[in-house]
């Protein structure tokens, strides 16, 4: 098999291992005991990643992008007179409320814009004047700033005032340890290409099964119908309601397996934060500077200020870098110049140190005077 022409320092589709890659060079029939034998079993070793109380949870496997997953949440959890409270800070808790929204389902956001952590206060006395929600979506790692929102605190707040929630773990569940049922979260959701490191193609919600039965009623889309899609696997040996990318699912197994071998989520996290470390120190060496203080940075992605000079580039930088091999993400924040470089996927410490050489040989900056410049090679 050709190796790939870069690395992808992506938050995901992000760099697979080639043996990932090769779980997909057969065709597999969905209707086998074989295939659903192996969707029972990513239910079940996806519970177990999740908390050391597997019995009060349960795997849903849902068709699509991560986005598919947090809609398929957000239309079938919240009962048609429920209300949703949204955190919003930055473009993926924007997106949760945007979803509600379009489902017409009663909404509030609590925005910080996009570089701030929530304001934990504003929470507490929302839920405590509000007694009409019933629901609070929170993303964990907020990926448009790498930002790792508090939330053992913000479940504490959530959980004395009875409510559900629903969190989006989409860039870091794989990739930072967490119990979910010790932090009680009711949904959680997350996708097949972050950091189980398989490839794009399905979402997975990992619901308490005490609140998840409550569901039946609510699904506001066929598709999308969450309670449908739980109840068809349960009741069926790991049946999917229509046509599951098999191919992806494979994958999706053997990068299960990796993870196993690599000696699971404590190893593999050690391995990003050691990634982003190994980064940050190397980029400030470089005299690039990070956007965000150390204690709100997760290990998924960081986010740098671009040089201030004028004559920087990204598109040119980009470029550069990926001649080089390695395929670097444009900023999200709106009103800041920033650019982003992943830490997941299959990349390890010797990868960065490739890429900080390569950015220190692309691109020479130093100080001037008062100024910083930067010469192309
Ligand atoms: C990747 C991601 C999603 C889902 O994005 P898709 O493009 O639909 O896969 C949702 N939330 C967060 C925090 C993410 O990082």
């Amino acid at each position: 098999m050709p190796d790939n022409p870069y690395l992808l320092l992506t938050p995901g589709p992000l760099t697979t291992s080639q043996t990932v890659k090769l779980a997909m060079m057969k065709d597999w029939c969905t209707w086998d005991d074989d295939y659903n034998n192996l969707v029972q079993n990513i239910r079940q070793k996806l519970v177990q990643l999740a908390t050391k109380s597997p019995e009060k949870y349960s795997t849903v496997l849902m068709q699509g992008s991560g986005t598919f997953s947090v809609e398929a949440v957000i239309g079938t959890t919240i009962p048609k007179d429920g209300k949703l409270l949204v955190l919003v800070n930055g473009a993926y808790g924007r997106r949760i409320a945007d979803i509600a929204n379009k489902l017409a389902i009663n909404t509030t956001v609590l925005d910080r814009g996009e570089i701030l952590p929530p304001d934990l206060d504003r929470l507490d006395k929302t839920l405590e004047t509000d007694q009409d929600i019933t629901h609070v979506a929170v993303v964990h790692c907020e990926t448009t700033t790498g930002m790792l929102n508090p939330i053992e605190k913000i479940s504490e707040i959530i959980k004395k005032h009875h409510r559900i929630f629903i969190l989006d773990a989409m860039s870091s569940f794989g990739g930072v340890e967490m119990d979910i049922d010790e932090l009680q979260v009711d949904y959680l959701i997350s996708s097949a290409n972050k950091c189980i490191q398989g490839v794009p193609g399905f979402g997975f919600i990992i619901a308490k099964i005490r609140e998840i039965e409550k569901c039946s009623k609510n699904a506001r889309s066929l598709s999308l119908d969450l309670y449908d899609q739980w109840k068809v696997m349960e009741s069926n040996n790991g049946k999917w309601r229509f046509t599951s990318p098999t191919h992806v699912v494979h994958a999706f197994y053997q990068a299960l397996e990796e993870l196993e071998e690599e000696g699971g989520i404590k190893f593999r996290a050690k391995r990003y934060a050691e990634n982003q470390r190994t980064l940050v120190e190397g980029m400030k060496k470089l005299h690039f500077k990070p956007l965000l203080p150390e204690a709100d940075q997760s290990p998924i992605i960081t986010p740098f200020y671009y040089p201030d000079h004028k004559d920087f580039d990204f598109r040119l930088f980009y470029s550069k870098m990926k001649d080089k091999g390695f395929v670097i993400y444009p900023g999200k924040v709106t009103h800041l110049n920033t650019f982003r470089i992943g830490n997941i996927g299959d990349v390890h410490a010797t990868d960065v140190e490739n890429l900080l050489a390569s950015i220190k040989q692309s691109c020479y900056w130093g100080i001037g005077k008062d100024q910083a410049y930067l010469l192309y090679k």
